[in-house]
């Protein structure tokens, strides 16, 4: 996410659109007691999706840590004039432990069939829950069909931020759709594990009205009739998935080595924003100089009307409800976001404890990324980041612990930069963009924590930084130049 501190029609029934999924074999079992034991599940086909999940402690309430959903199919359908979702979510679940119920993130929607494995069940929303009473056993993964329908609402973001807006999928005065859901959300608009030690594999089709687009996270498949699909073949967190609807029309671009890249902007409101947008190419070329190779087949941005910014994958959610646009900001921001790909996207932080470490390096790139524009100095920047430092550290305390309602406030995104400047400076250009490099490219599809950050630093440069780490993330005040 960024942080604006910085320098300076009648739609088909969701059955019948369940034909354009084409992801791995979907057979139902007999539901009859008596028949011969079910066709099996091929699980492997989406064992990249599989996840170690952790219970979140800053946000206990989201997620479920004995679940690891591997798969996610949502076959969707939107109607703007009845403001209705209907969709019907297919989930490919690993229980990490046996239990006799499933239980997900789910706002209260209008559940109209739920089954496991073929047979249906009398599930219920309560509390924000999916129960599902269904006996599970550690690591027989399960397939769990959601049909819903209802009006989407959003939930409060739990935070002081000054672009504070209510998390999840939100309705535009024309009947569109678009969402922020860090660091939850994606349960207003589908049963979730929602949080970010749990990665899966997704598949979107989502029909709207003629004249109308849809867009999600992952590559964009195409547009059959007027549904639009994409697919996440590389594994995503929940927070870092997005829907847009809206009358969007699309510019494709290619960036280095031939990314397809997609830019999705309102006509009429947007085409301000796109000598932005169409920078995607030399930014992503900018952040694989230092950091290695872009770590997904494709990539683009979709503009909503959001105040705010977001990292979601494969597709950048970016605000375009801007007073007063910002040229140089709003591209330090699209900078922000994609440099989450490598920091954030790709290597996720496995608790919300751990943000800094997505925000810290997001934010440093984002430094380096206007010092090479600006043309400031190594000096300037460091006097600036000292002195904000020392500000936020007084105001909102050091980054390592964060308060669960403070989410990504300042001092998370800029203090480990200031640390990060300081291990830049330890170490010579050369040596820093190697660790950065090896970090992100050696454990793609990852989710890592301060202890393993600080054991991969120490190894990846032969010395011992733990202290200089623990200080910066933990100091009540900016820890003295090393
Ligand atoms: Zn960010």
């Amino acid at each position: 996410m960024h942080r604006a501190l910085l320098v300076v029609a009648a739609l088909a029934a969701t059955t019948s659109i369940a034909a354009c999924d084409d992801s791995p074999s979907t057979e139902t079992p007999p539901t009859a007691s008596a028949a011969p034991a079910a066709p099996a599940v091929d699980y492997t086909a989406w064992q990249a999706g599989s996840s170690k999940p952790v219970a979140d402690k800053l946000y206990p309430k989201h997620g479920t840590a004995t679940l690891d959903v591997l798969h996610y199919n949502l076959v969707l359908a939107w109607q703007p004039s009845a403001k209705t979702l209907k969709g019907t979510a297919t989930l490919r679940i690993r229980p990490t432990a046996d239990a006799t119920q499933l239980k997900l993130d789910f706002k209260p929607y209008t559940l109209d069939k739920v089954t496991v494995d073929g047979k249906a069940v009398q599930a219920t929303v309560t509390g924000e829950k999916l129960v599902v009473p269904a006996p599970v056993v550690a690591d027989q993964p399960v397939t769990l069909v959601v049909a819903y329908h209802g009006k989407p609402a959003t939930t409060p973001m739990p935070s002081h931020r000054s672009d504070v807006e209510p998390l999840g999928l939100t309705i535009t005065k024309e009947g569109g759709l678009w969402t922020m859901q860090e660091p939850f959300g994606a349960y207003t608009w589908y049963p979730a594990n929602d949080q970010p030690s749990d990665k899966a594999l997704y598949d979107v089709a989502v029909t709207v009205p003629t004249g109308w687009s849809a867009i999600a996270a992952g590559s964009y498949l195409g547009q059959r009739g007027s549904t639009f699909r994409f697919r996440s073949t590389d594994p995503m967190a929940s927070y870092l998935q997005t829907l847009a609807v809206g009358k969007y029309k699309k510019v494709v671009a290619k960036g280095p080595r031939g990314i397809p890249l997609t830019y999705w902007y309102r006509p009429g409101r947007d085409e301000r924003f796109l000598p932005s947008l169409k920078k995607s190419p030399a930014m992503l070329s900018f952040l694989e100089k230092r950091f290695g190779p872009y770590p997904f087949p494709s990539g683009g941005a979709v503009m909503v009307e959001s105040e705010s910014a977001m990292e979601t994958q494969q597709m950048i959610t970016m605000g375009g409800k801007k007073k007063k646009f910002d040229k140089a900001l709003f591209e330090e921001d699209l900078l922000h976001e994609y440099s989450h790909h490598w920091f954030g996207d790709t290597v996720t932080p496995s608790t919300w404890t751990d943000l800094w470490l997505s925000e810290g390096w997001a934010t440093y790139v984002q430094f380096l990324y206007s010092q090479s524009v600006l043309k400031y100095s190594d000096k300037e920047l460091e006097d600036y980041l000292r002195r904000a430092d020392a500000d936020l550290r007084k105001k909102l305390g050091p980054p390592g612990k964060p308060k669960a309602g403070n989410f990504a406030e300042s001092n998370v995104y800029l203090c480990p930069a200031a640390m990060l400047k300081e291990l830049h400076d330890a170490l010579g250009d050369e040596k820093f963009f190697a660790l950065g490099k090896a970090w992100v490219q050696t454990q793609k599809n990852t989710q890592q924590t301060r202890a393993s950050f600080t054991a991969f630093v120490n190894k990846q440069t032969g010395r011992d930084f733990t202290k200089l780490i623990n200080s910066w993330l933990d100091s009540k005040s900016t820890p003295r130049p090393a």
